[in-house]
């Protein structure tokens, strides 16, 4: 199937019973391996027990992995926050970015008067202003992450 439509998926969830902090390690590793043929980028940040990810790529694509996101039994509420067609990407050098910091989050969210992060409760502009506070932010160190074509990710879990 052919697929010029270049979208971006973000949505919101809960993290269930099934989730515990070591599988985060098992997500970027599926998100390694999975995103890049399906030409996928974006980005995964874990907050007060809610996931916020955003998923850019080919639109036929975005909704084929999201299907198979929406039924992991590591989360729960799956709710699309977004989606839309996109020029750029804002997550281009990614197959996953995941932003550890709680500090990114907490500063845009005290700029737009919201108390603590719960992603169901964003509107359009934060949303938006989330995701480039994001996609600026840069981890101290920044090898743990899913980089694109990069292989010294998983040194911090092999040991
Ligand atoms: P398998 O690993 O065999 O998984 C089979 C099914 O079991 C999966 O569909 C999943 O629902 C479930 N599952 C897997 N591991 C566990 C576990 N430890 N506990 C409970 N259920 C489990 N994958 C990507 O490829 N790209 C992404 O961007 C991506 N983002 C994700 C974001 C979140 C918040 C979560 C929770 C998962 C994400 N995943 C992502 C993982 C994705 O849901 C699938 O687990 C993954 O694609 C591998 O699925 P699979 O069917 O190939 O294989």
């Amino acid at each position: 199937m052919t697929d010029l439509h270049l979208s971006r998926l973000s949505y919101a969830s809960t993290i269930t019973e099934a989730y515990s902090p070591m599988e985060i390690g098992n997500i970027l590793e599926d998100c390694r391996t999975n995103n890049p043929p399906l030409d996928v980028t974006g980005m995964l940040f874990l907050g007060n027990g809610y996931f916020f990810q955003c998923l850019e790529g080919p639109r036929s694509h975005i909704n084929k992995l999201y299907m198979d996101i929406y039924s992991d039994a590591r989360h729960k509420d799956v709710q699309i926050l977004e989606l839309k067609e996109i020029n750029i990407r804002y997550f281009s050098e990614w197959s996953m970015k995941y932003v550890r910091s709680t500090h990114v989050a907490d500063t845009v969210l005290k700029e737009t008067g919201m108390r603590s992060f719960n992603p169901y409760e964003l509107d359009g502009y934060t949303l938006n202003l989330l995701l480039e506070a994001f996609r600026n932010h840069q981890e101290h160190d920044e090898p743990h992450q899913a980089e694109k074509g990069k292989s010294s990710f998983w040194g911090m879990f092999k040991k």
